[in-house]
Order: structure tokens, then C-alpha cells, then sequence
């Protein structure tokens, strides 16, 4: 059975969403502080991780980076009353794979625990490669011509979406949607910002700018 773990310090809010994703079938744990919940969500015993940001002993962000610093891949969600396009940046940098800015609705968040938890199957494909630049999925692993690159987490899924549509132009939406887990633009060049690291990492001409509608892996 899947089970998530809700990381939330207001009863009230804890309360509603366990008893909503109870109705839906899954099981659910529900932690107060920080520092128990990132233990908890490193035990491997959890499925998915609903975090708030503002919480006792450690802050969000802060059981994020420990969690993704320790390897641990677990779909987190993020849950803040903060609003700011910083907050959403910082949240996605430090490795989560969506946001819900509070309040919210019960259906939107139930929408995206499925939709993440969907993702994180693993899909069958090991290498994709297109020309001299081949990406080892499960290693997360890129080379160019043999010579191997240095990525981060985020670099790499960007790769993946270009590499894997190699030709095609990707819009923004799409990239955001896919590699960051927003179904809508948070107002930042985030997008953007990504594709320089990778033009610098894998040469200027790779990456090609269409004019209002996206990017193009070459
Ligand atoms: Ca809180």
C-alpha cells in the first residue's frame, strides 16, 4: 500500500489532508517537527513526502537538502503559505518535485500526489542518446563523445527531456511541467537560467532558441 508522509505542524491542516488521501486509499503518517520527519522520510518506508516549509527543529528546505543530499529520490511536494517566486525557485532547486502554495484545494493536491507518484515508477528505458551525447538514466550519468559530464539532479532531467526530443522545440510550459513539476510559470527565467548551464556544459550551438516558442536540442 503507498504511504505518505505528511510533514506538517498545524493539527488542523495535518488532520484534513490525512483524512482526505485516507479516503483516496492511501495510508498516511503524520510528523511535527523537521528533523522526524527527515529520518522518517530517509527509513525508505514512505512512498511520498507532503513537506511544509515552515516548520519545528528544521525548516523545509532544510529536510529537502539533507534528504536529496543523502541520495533519497522520494517525490516531495512542498506545502508553504509562502507565495513568492524565490520561495517556489528555492523549493525546486533544493529538489522538490512540486509545490502547493496553501490554501489550497484537496483535489489539486490529490491531482499532483498522483501525478508524482505515477512519475517515479521507473520507466524501461536505461540510455537515451542522440548523435555524441548519450545520458545513463539509472546512473545519471552523461557523456559526451565518451567524455562524462558533470550534472546536477535538475541539469540532467532537463537533458533528458531535450535529448529524448532531440529536433523538436520544447516550450517553456513543457519543461517547467515536466522537469520541475509546474503546471504553470511561476513569473521566473528559471527555464532559461538552466539552459545556459547546459549550453556551458555541453557547448554553445547544442541548445537552440526558437523565438517565442521554446527550445530545440540540436
Ligand atoms: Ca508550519
Amino acid at each position: 500500500m503507498t504511504r505518505i508522509l505528511i510533514a506538517e505542524d498545524e493539527e488542523r491542516i495535518s488532520a484534513f489532508v490525512a483524512k482526505g488521501l485516507e479516503a483516496a486509499g492511501y495510508q498516511t503518517v503524520i510528523i511535527d517537527d523537521g528533523a522526524d520527519a527527515l529520518d522518517r522520510a530517509l527509513s525508505g518506508d514512505v512512498d511520498l513526502l507532503l513537506l511544509d516549509v515552515g516548520l519545528p527543529s528544521m525548516d523545509g528546505f532544510e529536510v529537502l537538502r539533507c534528504l536529496r543530499g543523502q541520495g533519497s529520490a522520494i517525490p516531495v511536494i512542498m506545502l508553504t503559505a509562502r507565495t513568492s517566486t524565490r520561495d517556489t525557485v528555492d523549493g525546486l532547486d533544493a529538489g522538490a518535485n512540486d509545490y502547493m502554495a496553501k490554501p489550497f484545494k484537496f483535489d489539486e493536491l490529490l491531482a499532483r500526489v498522483r501525478s508524482r507518484l505515477r512519475e517515479s515508477v521507473p520507466v524501461g528505458t536505461i540510455n537515451v542518446s542522440h548523435g555524441d551525447v548519450t545520458l545513463d538514466v539509472l546512473a545519471r550519468r552523461a557523456t559526451v563523445d565518451g567524455r562524462e559530464i558533470d550534472l546536477s539532479a535538475r541539469e540532467f532531467a532537463l537533458s533528458e527531456q531535450f535529448v529524448r526530443h532531440a529536433g523538436q522545440v520544447l516550450s517553456r510550459e513543457q519543461l517547467l511541467s515536466r522537469v520541475w513539476g509546474m503546471d504553470f510559470d511561476p513569473g521566473s527565467n528559471i527555464v532559461d537560467v538552466y539552459v545556459r548551464y547546459l549550453r556551458a556544459k555541453f557547448g554553445p550551438s547544442r541548445i537552440v532558441t526558437v523565438r517565442g516558442a521554446g527550445h530545440r536540442w540540436e
